[in-house]
């Protein structure tokens, strides 16, 4: 698979911490094996020091100011002319993992108060800038990564955008057809509607191959803004069960179906009926359904 480039807060990889430490984290360190990453540090970056006095957000006549708590230093805008200066300077990425709770880096995490009182969760000012210039890539912190449902959203998009930038590097049709064949299922699963705009865009008689490429790409980030719900996927897997259904004897298809029921109950993974299809696909050397990223969109190592 292609490696994902992605930006990473750099406390994951370095003691750049307030508080002069790193932070370690499982699924992090697993997937730095997977992906090129840029390590950046907004606070650090910009000339705090390590160790630091601590900064938090504070709601100040309606706008969030970032204050370093004991000079009351405010760093605002400091941090986010670092962060314009970051995005100018991005070419390539497919997406961003955060440290969490931080007032710089937070996804949604960050504490912001108002006269010296919590008041609400918020974005750290750098992720807040990356997300409004980058509102169609993933951006999370390790934080949200621990609920699965997210990470598996997060890994999917990085990856498939990362297969995406590959294809746009070399604009030939016959690639396009193939991305698109491969993404059939996924596409199915995340958007109908982009499903079927993009395969007639890919279908176009009129278009150039860069033309089609440039109207591909932005459909394509946008069919994977939000996570599928259950009920798409079992749409999708009955249509993967329609490729093999006449190979497998009642008992076979009555045990996927009862699979189906309690997957749609909550009382399974759905990752139990995707590699039972995969094996299924295998064994009657389905090479349509073995090239469909529904079946595995990233690497199996990264399923914790
Ligand atoms: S959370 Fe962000 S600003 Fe804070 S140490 Fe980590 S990278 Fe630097």
């Amino acid at each position: 698979m292609i490696r994902p480039k992605i930006i990473l807060s750099k406390c994951f990889c370095q003691p750049v911490r307030y508080n002069g430490e790193m932070v370690k984290d499982e699924f992090v360190e697993k997937l730095k094996n997977y992906v090129d990453y840029i390590e950046v540090c907004p606070e650090f970056d910009v000339g705090l020091g390590v160790p630091r006095k601590s900064i938090i957000i504070v709601k100040n006549n309606g706008s969030k100011r970032l204050i370093q708590t004991d000079t009351e230093n405010d760093l605002t805008d400091k941090i986010i002319k670092y962060s314009q200066n970051i995005i100018e300077s991005l070419k390539e990425v497919d997406g961003f993992l955060l440290k969490a709770n931080s007032p710089s880096c937070g996804v949604g995490s960050a504490k912001l108060y108002k006269d010296g009182k919590f008041i609400s969760k918020t974005y750290g000012i750098f992720a807040e800038k990356i997300k409004e210039k980058f509102y169609y890539l993933p951006i999370e912190d390790e934080g949200r990564l621990k609920n699965r449902e997210i990470r598996e959203h997060f890994l999917i998009r990085i990856f498939a955008f990362a297969e995406l930038r590959e294809l746009l590097k070399k604009p030939e049709i016959k690639k396009l057809v193939d991305f698109h064949t491969k993404y059939k299922y996924l596409l199915m699963t995340y958007n109908q509607k982009y499903l079927k705009e993009l395969g007639q865009l890919v279908a176009d008689g009129k278009l150039s191959v860069s033309q089609k490429l440039m109207l591909y790409k932005d459909r394509f980030y946008l069919a994977f803004l939000r996570k599928p719900s259950p009920s798409r996927h079992i749409n999708t897997l009955l249509h993967i069960i329609g490729h093999i259904k006449d190979r497998l004897n009642s008992k076979e298809k009555k045990h996927i179906f009862s699979l189906l029921e309690n997957y749609k109950r909550g009382r399974i993974d759905l990752k139990v009926i995707v590699e039972l299809l995969k094996n299924l696909s295998y064994r009657f050397d389905n090479e349509y359904l073995l090239c469909q990223k529904y079946l595995e969109p990233y690497p199996d190592e990264l399923n914790v």
